[in-house]
């Protein structure tokens, strides 16, 4: 038992068991890579708009500053709690350390429903949150960006009230902000971008047409939307999405550009199409080329995926497939295609690495050029990531954890152990 102990801790601690075992990391080594360096765990007081006082959770852990700064998001939803929170941030570390990023992970949020309050309660909720967090992070400490329930102008808070206390204004204290104030071209749609490009990649490697193939998206908001729309450029028909309010089905493709004008007028997919009515519940076993899970961790379990009904697996989601749901995949006859998540939505992380950059040089690039920086990045993991599967007969998770685990290994031990 930890301070973390819960389910989605203790995943993380599996995979990395998985991983450990498969590079015979010995036993002393262990925790040292895997137990965060550091948790935060604040009380964040607001007024209501009714003039009471409200007293929110809120917390953030940074796994392991050997790299660099730690990065990571930051969720606004009711299920945050430490343990979620420091899987993400686990995650995270083998993320950037995959994909080259002098970072490591970090993630924080808060316990609360973004929906259930009003908009000036979020403003002061986001603001009282950062300034909270002040004493541990900093932009050569610990960078936060947006996650669940988090966006552009959450991000606008925290960098405004960061900077209010240092009296100048420091851009690159959080990434994933608003073009307007110090954030990068590309950066609202590098998540689905990259999930898109790496989906079609593998598509194409499995010679499957783009023009007609068929994708299901769960989630429907920054991740989701973005590789729906960007799927749906490449010719791909979008048949089924989901959100918390429901689900749509349309054999013919649904119109992505037009449910995405509805969902940012309406907050959800909700009232966009009565004819077009699905149950979530079959949202998993639809029958489709690509699979997007784009939401929750941990909603495809083991008996989901003995039903899955695809032939690529695109993690938009962190951690969205359990353990025992790779157990099932791996006996699978059929051999779907994974692209796990650190390597799948690696690419938020990625530009907000080149958010960080040009923030701290004040030099800022074309988005042809921030999206020409991230397929590259991505497509160098992607390749990685298979030769090592193909090399050693593991599971493409498996692979991609595997590299990113042995670069922080490698750097911890290169360095040594203080004192
Ligand atoms: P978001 O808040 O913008 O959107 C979340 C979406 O999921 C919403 O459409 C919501 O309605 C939907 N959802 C929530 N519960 C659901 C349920 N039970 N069934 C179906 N849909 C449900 O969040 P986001 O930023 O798109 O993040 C989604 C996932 O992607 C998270 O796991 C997050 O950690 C991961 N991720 C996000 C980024 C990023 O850049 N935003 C980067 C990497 C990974």
């Amino acid at each position: 038992m930890t301070v973390y102990s819960g389910p989605v801790f203790e995943m993380a601690v599996n995979q990395f068991g998985v991983i450990a075992d498969h590079l015979a990391i010995p036993a002393d080594e262990r925790d040292r890579l895997l137990m965060p360096k550091r948790a935060i765990v604040v009380s964040c007081p607001i007024h209501r708009d009714d003039g009471t006082i409200a007293v929110y959770e809120g917390y953030r852990v940074q796994h392991h500053l050997t790299l660099g700064p730690t990065k990571g998001g930051t969720r606004f939803a009711s299920s945050v709690d430490l343990g979620e929170v420091a899987a993400l941030a686990i995650w995270m570390s083998w993320k950037c350390a995959l994909v080259g990023l002098p970072y490591g992970g970090a993630k924080g949020g808060i316990a609360v429903d973004p929906a259930a309050i009003s908009k000036r309660e979020l403003e002061a909720l986001s603001r009282r949150y950062m300034q909270e967090m002040i004493p541990f992070v900093g932009p050569h400490t610990d960078v936060m960006a947006p996650d669940m329930g988090t966006n552009e102008q959450v991000m606008a808070w925290f960098m405004d009230t960061y900077s209010m206390y240092q009296g100048r204004t420091v851009t690159e204290i959080v990434t994933g902000k608003p073009v307007a104030s110090g954030g990068t071209l590309g950066r609202r749609e590098a998540t689905g971008r990259g999930v898109a490009h790496l989906a079609k990649r593998v598509l194409k490697e499995l010679a499957i047409d783009l023009n007609g193939a068929t994708a299901v998206i769960q989630g429907f908001g920054n991740v989701g939307s973005y590789a729906a729309l960007e799927l749906h450029r490449f010719g791909l028909k979008i048949i089924a999405v989901s959100d918390h309010t429901g689900a749509l089905y349309n054999k013919a493709g649904l119109d992505i550009p037009a449910l995405m004008r509805h969902t940012a007028e309406h907050g959800s997919i909700k009232g966009f199409s009565s004819e077009m009515q699905y149950d979530p519940a079959d949202i998993f076993t639809t029958a489709c080329d690509v699979l997007v899970p784009a939401a929750m961790e941990r909603a495809i379990d083991g008996p989901m995926a003995e039903k899955l009904q695809c032939r690529v697996l695109a993690e938009g989601a962190n951690g969205p497939t359990t353990p025992e749901a790779d157990l099932v995949l791996e006996k699978r006859q059929d051999e779907i295609f994974l692209i796990p998540d650190i390597l799948c939505n690696s690419g938020g992380v990625v530009v907000s690495y080149f958010e960080w950059v040009q923030d701290l040089q004040q030099l800022f690039w074309e988005e042809e050029e921030v999206m020409r920086r991230e397929y590259q990045i991505l497509d160098r993991a992607f390749d990685q990531m298979v030769m090592r599967a193909k090399l050693d007969r593991i599971p493409h998770r498996t692979a991609a954890m595997a590299i990113g685990v042995e670069k922080v290994r490698a750097a911890k031990n290169t360095r040594g152990l203080f004192p």
